[in-house]
């Protein structure tokens, strides 16, 4: 269906960081499939571990013992200090896991109409509970009524959360974005202060702290999850969106109290951790360990803001450049969309996002001579588009 305003082309081919169309010409990956394909295109090693699992096992069901899924959920306890796993097939399904569960943890309290605070600017997904979740009306409008039990506050900005902590008993968690994505590349401006202070009003009313983390997750922003650039832990974090490199798998992560709550029948997913979604994330968890892809993307993403914020200093209309290791963004005083067809056009892929932020989410596995050819393909395009010289 006529879901997505689709640029004019089709990529044939992948390899590392670069991708070719039917014509055979060559493009600079800078997007990774919004932050999917993190060890970029064909890896050898994730190749012969999906080509392995496909020709041992591709399904079963939930209903029986999956080793791989089992082997997926010990790996990411370790990395997170999480307790217990869901496995869906997307960030939305993870997301929808932790609203149910908050929902059910309220009512185990005693509470009939348990809600959740979020934030303006949220991005959790399109189905009607994330959306509803969403802080972003375009993503709402058409699709009323809403889900109801979200109460909203502005991002990084403890004092409303603490004021609805005051005054609304119904609160049973927070949902929260460590890093906004579709909301602009978004960070709070005290680093790790904003989310140790969510993680104090939550342990004082009893409200489980639960993270979006399916775009800033899995190395994105230089450690395995975006948190860990804090000293808190959550109650229940979400991924998907790098941890499978392309194939569909998301993941509910919950500790404690929390991955206590869901019990058989519950909640469920015909497809969730399947054999080949699991073998394809725990390779893609292996690749980033061996290979240092955590602080690869700390280092060029870092690179690559750094000569950003030297190509386009002092360039009016550039209003803020924002890093988090390879999560990027580049705010312009106008809508910049049209940027993405003349990147395209000049052999890169980038992404512009809250119509004013021109956001690059390059596969983690980037190099430091292709982070400056990107600059220097990107850094043009954007002073030509602001009016000045190139
Ligand atoms: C992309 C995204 C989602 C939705 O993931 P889907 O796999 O498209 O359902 C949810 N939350 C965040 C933060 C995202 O970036």
């Amino acid at each position: 269906m006529n879901t997505y305003g689709r640029q004019p082309v089709t990529f044939v081919r992948g390899e590392g960081v670069w991708l070719w169309d039917a014509q055979g010409k060559r493009y600079l990956d800078g997007l990774a499939g919004v932050a999917v394909n993190g060890l970029g295109h064909a890896h050898p090693k994730l190749l012969a571990a999906i080509g392995a699992q496909a020709a041992r096992l591709i399904h079963v069901s939930n209903i029986y013992q999956i080793a791989e899924q089992a082997a997926l959920a010990d790996r990411l306890a370790e990395l997170s200090g999480m307790d217990r796993v869901f496995f869906c097939n997307s960030g939305c399904e993870a997301n929808e896991a932790a609203i149910k569960l908050a929902r059910l943890y309220g009512h185990n309290k005693g509470i009939e109409n348990p809600a959740i605070v979020v934030m303006d600017k949220a991005f959790h997904g399109r189905t009607l509970a994330t959306l509803s979740a969403t802080g972003n009306r375009k993503v709402q409008a058409g699709f009323e009524p809403l889900v109801s039990g979200f109460v909203r506050v502005p991002f990084d900005d403890l004092a409303a959360v603490a004021h609805v902590a005051e005054h609304n008993p119904h609160i049973v968690a927070v949902l929260v974005e460590p890093v906004q994505g579709e909301g602009g590349v978004n960070m709070p401006r005290d680093g790790a202060r904003y989310l140790e202070g969510l993680r104090e009003i939550c342990d004082k009313h009893g409200w489980l702290l639960m993270l979006d983390e399916v775009q800033s997750g899995i190395g994105r922003t230089g450690s395995w999850f975006a948190f860990q650039h804090s000293q808190i832990v959550p109650d229940v974090m979400t991924l998907a969106k790098g941890l499978g490199s392309g194939l569909p798998i998301g993941a509910c992560l919950a500790r404690g109290i929390a991955a206590e709550v869901f019990t058989p029948g519950k909640h469920g997913s015909t497809f969730g951790g399947n054999p080949l979604a699991c073998a394809a994330a725990l390779a893609t968890l292996e690749i980033i360990e061996q290979d240092h892809l955590c602080e690869n993307a700390e280092r060029i993403g870092n690179v690559i803001a750094t000569e950003l914020r030297a190509a386009l200093a002092h360039v009016p209309g550039v209003v803020a450049l924002r890093n988090a290791g390879m999560m990027i963004g580049i705010e312009l005083d106008r809508p910049c969309s049209d940027l993405v067809g003349q990147a395209l056009e000049s052999g890169l892929l980038i992404n512009v996002t809250n119509e004013t932020v021109v956001r690059l989410l390059p596969p983690l596995i980037m190099n430091a001579d292709e982070a400056r050819q990107l600059v220097a393909i990107l850094a043009p395009l954007i002073r030509k588009f602001l009016g000045g010289s190139q």
